[in-house]
């Protein structure tokens, strides 16, 4: 019989790109949001606008389907989570706790949530040169003050239905996710796109603002092995939370000098202290990711910039 999947979040960056996957790979899909996507019409087989904050339209959206992928959230880059706390934690819980207990309620086979390295402990990241982080390094709990703490909650939710009720729940760990079609502008963007648009629009040789000392690291992972790693986590038979990213860990300065090659301009950095930098350090531990899986990313930072830049290039040039 042919699987109906439910997509939500379906007009965000990720729920996109994992809509077009899934209907290559042969589903029937749904696709739910509050909007349409920005950049290109959805290759969804039905897209429904529907406010999931509330409980009628989560039953309404899980009704006849077998899986859900549940990628809707309020959220934006390390701009936009620092100064909206409250409003996160507000629509994020309501979201989650109503998919989840429509899965349950309408019989469906498994749920996937989309959890996120935010939920690891700041003590374990408080300079740039850190340990890769491991799944068990969560606890004890010190998550990212606001969203971190959401998503570490509804992953323990995702544990309890599991246990309890025996829906078969997947927990993704994102780690920093980049690729085309994805936010570039308006503040809820995260530094890959950021850093893309300033050097798309500065001169052959400029500079740009960079926040923080450029200093904090991260890893960073491109969009197709993204969708890739959760399709195969929601083939398996494993329900414990698990990191999804690259594990090269670089520098906010060495990133802008990546694109700054790419780009072919010459880009100097003005460093502005004041903004938000999230945590110093923060790397992916993918052990458990390669047992699980038998597979991890394959793109390149580069390869994948590349292709970034160049797309975020020709949304600024036609703007
Ligand atoms: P996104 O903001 O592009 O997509 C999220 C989508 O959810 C948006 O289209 C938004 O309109 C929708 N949404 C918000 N409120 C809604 C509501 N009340 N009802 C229905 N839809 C609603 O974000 P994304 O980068 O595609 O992220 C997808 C998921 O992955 C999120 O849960 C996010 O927290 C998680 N995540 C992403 C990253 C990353 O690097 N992109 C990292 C860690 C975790």
């Amino acid at each position: 019989m042919q699987k109906r999947i439910l997509v939500t979040g379906a007009g965000g960056f990720i729920g996109h790109h994992l809509v077009r996957l899934l209907k290559q790979k042969g589903y029937w899909v749904r696709g739910v949001d509050i909007v349409h996507p920005e950049y290109e019409k959805s290759a969804a087989d039905d897209f429904e606008i529907l406010d999931l904050r509330r409980w009628e339209n989560c039953l309404k959206a899980t009704q006849g389907m077998h899986h859900v992928y549940n990628l809707a959230a309020n959220m934006g880059g390390i701009g936009f989570i620092e100064s909206h706390k409250a409003e996160i934690v507000h629509d994020n819980t309501l979201i989650n706790m109503h998919m989840i207990d429509a899965a349950k309620t309408n019989k469906l086979e498994k749920f996937l949530y989309t959890s996120s390295a935010c939920i690891y402990p700041g003590y374990k990241q408080n300079s740039p040169e850190v340990s890769p982080l491991k799944e068990s390094d969560a606890y004890p709990a010190d998550a990212e003050d606001g969203y971190g703490w959401e998503k570490l909650y509804m992953e323990r939710t995702c544990r309890h239905y599991h246990e309890d009720y025996g829906l078969q729940t997947y927990v993704v760990r994102f780690h920093n996710i980049f690729g085309p079609l994805g936010t570039y502008e308006g503040g809820r963007e995260k530094s890959p796109a950021a850093i893309c648009r300033k050097i798309g629009l500065a001169n052959p040789v400029d500079e740009i603002e960079v926040w923080g000392d450029g200093l904090q690291t991260r890893s960073y992972c491109y969009i197709e092995d993204c969708i890739e790693g959760i399709y195969r986590l929601m083939q398996s038979e494993f329900h414990e939370p698990l990191n999804l990213g690259q594990d090269r860990m670089i520098s906010v300065n060495e990133l802008v000098d990546i694109i700054a090659k790419i780009s072919g301009k010459t880009i100097a950095k003005r460093y502005d202290l004041t903004k938000p930098q999230g945590v110093r350090g923060r790397n992916s531990d993918n052990t458990l990711l390669r047992q699980v899986l038998g597979w991890e990313p394959q793109i390149s930072l580069e390869e994948g910039l590349k292709i970034t830049y160049h797309w975020i290039l020709k949304q600024l040039e036609t703007a």
